[in-house]
């Protein structure tokens, strides 16, 4: 089945649709509802309170007569749960243990709106306002999940199940995906990205990889994921390719004695240098250098930007 990749609501099973927001870059992310005969269930929220809203709007006529009643957060990034608070009070809201920690306790609006506003030098906070610049964080109230899980729950959705299912760690500490059974569609979350470079906080890349070895097991028709066009088992397959190239990369690296920044200067991407974003090797190559190896020294999110840029700008005219 082909969707079209537009803005907005598209069905992608019965009664099931995905909302896309192109170009899957920073902050553009997908969501997704389930409806069932009297209530509906929504997978993920917006990055910022008008997208949110836009959104909301959209849905409001299919959930007339089946109001949305739960939700997923598929991970604690912003652009998958700072629209939480406009669900309203009775929308239980879901998110594994580990998701509902880190939207409490990571990165907030107030600092998403510091990044774009301080000046970080001329290469970092270009790129960040590139990133995030084009977001509106005010009036944002953190909301966690009602209901958390730590491994699998099943949700009966109007007289449908929907399984939710955590594969994490790997884009975050705690990602889980959302699976329809009956209409053979799985919203992936940041497990997948299509037509992107997929970005490790967390990890491991082995354990990503066998999240999407288990996403592929469900057999699904169709799979939204959290960034780029809707696709199927083909998508999945492509980007589980990149991460055991980059798996192959970093222990070549390592077996080189390379410091993790050299690693990923250095890291042959092969066809996928032309993938948007490349420069997110950087951050995946940290995070998993600092698991490989002891002594990595943490660095935080500024510089982590600041070292994507500056890859993004050494390897410019290399693409
Ligand atoms: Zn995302």
């Amino acid at each position: 089945m082909a969707i079209d990749y537009t803005r907005g609501l598209h069905e992608v099973g019965p009664d099931v649709w995905a909302w896309l927001l192109p170009d899957g870059e920073w902050g553009m992310s997908n969501a997704g509802l389930v409806r069932g005969v009297d209530q509906s269930f929504l997978v993920d929220t917006l990055f910022d309170l008008p997208l949110t809203t836009e959104m909301l709007d959209a849905l409001a006529g299919l959930v007339e007569a089946a109001p949305i009643a739960g939700a997923l957060n598929t991970h604690a990034n912003g652009d998958h749960c700072f629209g939480n608070q406009l669900l309203g009070d009775d929308v239980k809201i879901h998110a594994t243990r580990d998701t509902d920690h880190e939207i409490h306790h990571g990165t907030t609006p107030e600092r998403l709106q510091m990044l774009v506003s301080s000046d970080f030098g001329p290469v970092t906070s270009e790129f960040l306002r590139s990133c995030f610049g084009a977001f509106d964080f005010e009036g944002i109230a953190l909301r966690g999940a009602d209901v958390t899980f730590d491994d699998e729950l099943t949700v009966d959705v109007g007289g449908r199940a929907v399984e939710l299912l955590r594969l994490g760690p790997a884009h975050t500490a705690g990602d889980a995906i959302a699976h329809v059974p009956d209409a053979k569609v799985v919203f992936a979350g940041d497990l997948l990205f299509i037509g992107g470079t997929p970005i490790m906080w967390a990890g491991s890349l082995e354990n990503w990889m066998r999240a999407c070895d288990r996403m592929a097991a469900l057999d699904p028709d169709v799979v939204v994921p959290g960034h780029g066009p809707v696709t199927d088992v083909d998508g999945i397959a492509e980007m589980r390719r990149y991460l055991a190239h980059v798996t192959e990369g970093i222990a070549d690296a390592l077996a080189a004695g390379r410091p993790w920044r050299e690693a990923a200067d250095r890291m042959d991407l092969d066809r996928f240098a032309s993938w948007p974003q490349a420069e997110r090797i950087v951050v995946t190559t940290y995070h998993a250098y600092r698991q490989a190896v002891a002594g990595v020294p943490a660095e935080d999110g500024v510089h982590l930007f600041g070292e994507m840029a500056a890859w993004r700008q050494r390897h410019a005219g290399r693409r």
